[in-house]
C-alpha cells in the first residue's frame, strides 16, 4: 500500500493511474478503523482497479470542541487493517493539503437537509462535511465513492453536494455492519464501557421494533413510545424520527406505501450515538 501525506504526491500517483484509464474508488475515513470501514473498502475493491482511502479528522465538521479532542485515533492499527484488507493507496493529509493558507470555505445551499435531524442538533455539521469532501473530491477526483449507510443523512448530504458541483462521481451506499446484528459499529464505541456497549443495543432494538409494529396511520405514539423506552434506558435522546426514504421528510401520517426510514440519535453519557434502520425496503 501507497502512503502519501502530501498533495503534490497523490496527484502525482493519481495522475499516473488516470493516464491507464484505471477506474478509482475511494473511501474517504476519520481513521479509529473497524469492519464497517471495511467493508466500505471491500466494496470498492470489488467495483474498482484501484481502491483509495483516506483518513482525516476533520476539524470543520465537529460542533462540539470535546467530540473532537477525544476522537480516537489508531493509526499504527488502521494502516495494518487497510494493509491486510487489499486497499492500493492510504492519504493521511495534514490540515494544510486540505485547508491551504487563503482557503475560504463555500457555503453549499443543502435545502431542508441542514435544517432536520443532524442538521438540526449539529448546526454547522454539514457545512464541514461538504468542505472536506469537496476538498477530497477534488483531490481525489474517484469514479466511485463509497459511502456507510450508518450515516444515512451524511449520504443525502453528499449525494447534493456531487449534484452542487456536477461531480461525476457515483456514490455507492454500503449497508450498516453492526456487533452481533445490534450495535451498529462506530469510531466513537471506543469510548464506551462494555455494561453501556450492552445498554447501546436497545437503539438498534429501538429501531427493528418500529419496523416490525410500524403500520399505516399515525405513527407519532410509536415515536413517541421509542423516544420513552430510550430515555428510561438511560439515553439523552435528540430525536427518534420516522421519515420519507427518499427526501427525509418527518412523516407522522403514513399512508402504508411510501419508503421509510427511521433514524435515531441519543446520548450514552457523553457519547452521541446515531443509528437508522430502512423500514420497508
Ligand atoms: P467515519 O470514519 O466515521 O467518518 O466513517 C467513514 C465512512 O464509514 C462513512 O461513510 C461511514 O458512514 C462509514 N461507516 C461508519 N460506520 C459504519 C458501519 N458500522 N457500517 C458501514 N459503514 C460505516
Amino acid at each position: 500500500m501507497i502512503i502519501s501525506k502530501r498533495l503534490i504526491d497523490i496527484r502525482n500517483i493519481l495522475g499516473s493511474i488516470q493516464i491507464k484509464s484505471q477506474s478509482i474508488g475511494f473511501v474517504p475515513t476519520m481513521g479509529a478503523l473497524h469492519p464497517g470501514h471495511m467493508a466500505l473498502i471491500d466494496a470498492c475493491k470489488t467495483k474498482n482497479d484501484i481502491c483509495v482511502c483516506s483518513i482525516f479528522v476533520n476539524p470543520t465538521q465537529f460542533n462540539n470542541k470535546q467530540d473532537f479532542e477525544k476522537y480516537p485515533i489508531t493509526l499504527t492499527r488502521d494502516i495494518q487493517m487497510l494493509e491486510a484488507a487489499g486497499c492500493d493507496i492510504l492519504f493521511i493529509p495534514g490540515i494544510v493539503e486540505i485547508y491551504p493558507a487563503g482557503y475560504i470555505a463555500p457555503h453549499y445551499e443543502l435545502g431542508i437537509l441542514e435544517t432536520i435531524l443532524e442538521g438540526e442538533f449539529r448546526p454547522g455539521h454539514f457545512q464541514g462535511v461538504c468542505q472536506v469532501v469537496d476538498r477530497l473530491l477534488q483531490i481525489i477526483a474517484p469514479n466511485h465513492l463509497f459511502l456507510g449507510q450508518k450515516d444515512y443523512q451524511q449520504c443525502m448530504v453528499i449525494k447534493k453536494l456531487i449534484e452542487l458541483k456536477s461531480y461525476p462521481t457515483r456514490v455507492i451506499t454500503v449497508p450498516t455492519i453492526r456487533e452481533n446484528n445490534k450495535l451498529a459499529l462506530s469510531s466513537r464505541n471506543m469510548r464506551l464501557t462494555d455494561p453501556e456497549k450492552k445498554k447501546a443495543e436497545e437503539i438498534s432494538e429501538c429501531l427493528l421494533t418500529i419496523k416490525q409494529e410500524i403500520k399505516a396511520g399515525s405513527l407519532k405514539e410509536l415515536k413517541m413510545a421509542m423516544q420513552h423506552q430510550l430515555t428510561k434506558h438511560g439515553f439523552m435522546v435528540d430525536y427518534v424520527e420516522i421519515a420519507d426514504a427518499d427526501t427525509l421528510e418527518s412523516i407522522d401520517v403514513w399512508d402504508g406505501k411510501k419508503k421509510l426510514v427511521a433514524l435515531v440519535a441519543a446520548y450514552l453519557g457523553e457519547v452521541r450515538l446515531i443509528d437508522n434502520m430502512l423500514l420497508n425496503e
